[in-house]
């Protein structure tokens, strides 16, 4: 058996992955790079895409699936394996689909066809999101899919106890020293200083993410919650994710009510004045779902907040010419990151927990160098045998 490397190593964004044998050949994740110049596609060739039977999508963000229609026009006829909650916030699909909860619950080990099995498990990255173990012709290859096993909101099937000659291992933060649990108590001792000051916060989120995480803080911190309606419907949906949330997180959650965001909307566009608007925002935390700010009624909304003497928490990366990064590199802005993925430690941690004999980082940009020979930095293009070497 072989990997190829379609894309996602040595890079962030259009992860795509080509597991090959005699007898089977699959693909997992088909994402587009939104990042860097040139092609957004994965390195697949016409004959690489009609030889494969099945797409496995580890989760619903388009740098692991903004390729699958790409894929389809390119001759994919095969069979697309995601969780049902993936499914959901995909567009529909003009080949067959398969939601893996149908197949088996995770750790299940689940026949695929005679020879291929697989096992999954959640990641912890968002709702929907998995793991996958592979066993074909003798080989076995272990994708953790975007992971954070210590998510505040999501649960995790911990990847531990397995074996897999080859890991493909995601480690998007790259040599980033501070860890999801550092980065989280910085977060709240942020947001500690802002309730005790009373001062309105503003979180730009992505869609299916870490939205859900700052719901949780202002919820335990008994801040009163502003969200936009994409926001709201995310969480009213949440009763039909209970199983991929943390107990914890839903009973925190459970009596949340939403102060529109319209009227604060409506102001800004009209141009109120700046004690209008401070009488109007009172005391809240104010989640949008657009993690750059690129929508220009949430810039002005920034601009108000912080007029009035509010904070912009940005909880990711922002891209370099987005508003979101003007506004940090102004000092209008606090960056506290939720750990969404892991860095390099955290990556050999998860190696440590498990018996891989190979490890392959993924999802980071950075050009990272190991000291240690069972680690091997690839490249889109790249292939390498699916062995154990002893
Ligand atoms: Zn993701
Ligand atoms: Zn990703």
């Amino acid at each position: 058996m072989e990997l190829y490397i379609a894309g996602g190593c040595s890079e962030h964004g259009r992860n795509a992955f080509l597991v090959s044998g005699e007898k089977v050949s699959f693909i997992v994740d088909a994402g587009i790079m939104k990042e860097k110049a040139g092609t957004p596609w994965p390195e697949f060739t016409d004959e690489q895409v009609k030889k494969a039977s099945f797409l496995f999508l580890t989760h619903s963000h388009t740098d692991h699936t903004g390729a699958v229609r790409w894929l389809i026009k390119r001759g994919f006829s095969g069979t697309i394996y995601a969780s049902r909650q993936t499914f959901c916030v995909l567009p529909e699909f003009s080949v067959q689909t398969l939601c893996i909860d149908d197949a088996g619950g995770p750790g299940e080990e689940i026949t695929v066809n005679e020879h291929l099995r697989m096992m999954w498990g959640r990641s912890g990255h968002c709702i929907g999101s998995v793991w996958y173990r592979f066993a074909a012709e003798g080989s076995s290859i272990l994708f953790s899919g975007d992971y954070e096993y210590r998510s505040y909101a999501y649960k995790c099937d911990d990847i531990c106890g397995v074996t897999a000659d080859t890991g493909v291992l995601d480690c998007a933060y790259g040599n980033e020293k501070e860890d999801a649990v550092t980065h989280f108590e910085y977060l709240k001792t942020v947001m500690d200083r802002y309730t005790r000051e009373r001062v309105p916060m503003l979180f730009p989120v992505p869609s299916h993410g870490r939205g859900l995480d700052v719901l949780r803080l202002l919820a335990e911190r008994g801040i009163p919650v502003t969200a936009d309606p994409a926001v709201a419907e995310e969480i009213e949906s949440i009763r039909e994710s209970a199983f991929w949330l943390q107990d914890s997180f839903i009973t925190a959650v459970e009596d949340i009510r939403f102060l529109p965001l319209t009227p604060l909307r409506d102001a800004v566009r009209d141009g109120c004045d700046a004690g209008t608007f401070r009488n109007l925002i009172g005391w809240t935390g104010i989640l949008v779902r657009d993690s750059q700010l690129r929508d220009e009624t949430n810039q002005l909304l920034a601009q108000y907040v912080s007029n009035a003497g509010g904070r912009v928490i940005l909880t990711g990366k922002q891209d370099p010419s987005s508003y979101a990064r003007r506004l940090y590199d102004e000092g209008k802005a606090d960056f506290c990151r939720i750990s969404v993925h892991q860095n390099t430690d955290e990556m050999l941690k998860l190696a440590g927990r498990n018996d891989f004999g190979t490890v392959i980082p993924y999802h980071c940009r950075q050009k990272l160098e190991f000291d240690r020979d069972d680690v091997i930095v690839l490249e889109p293009g790249d292939r390498i045998r699916i062995e154990r070497v002893r």
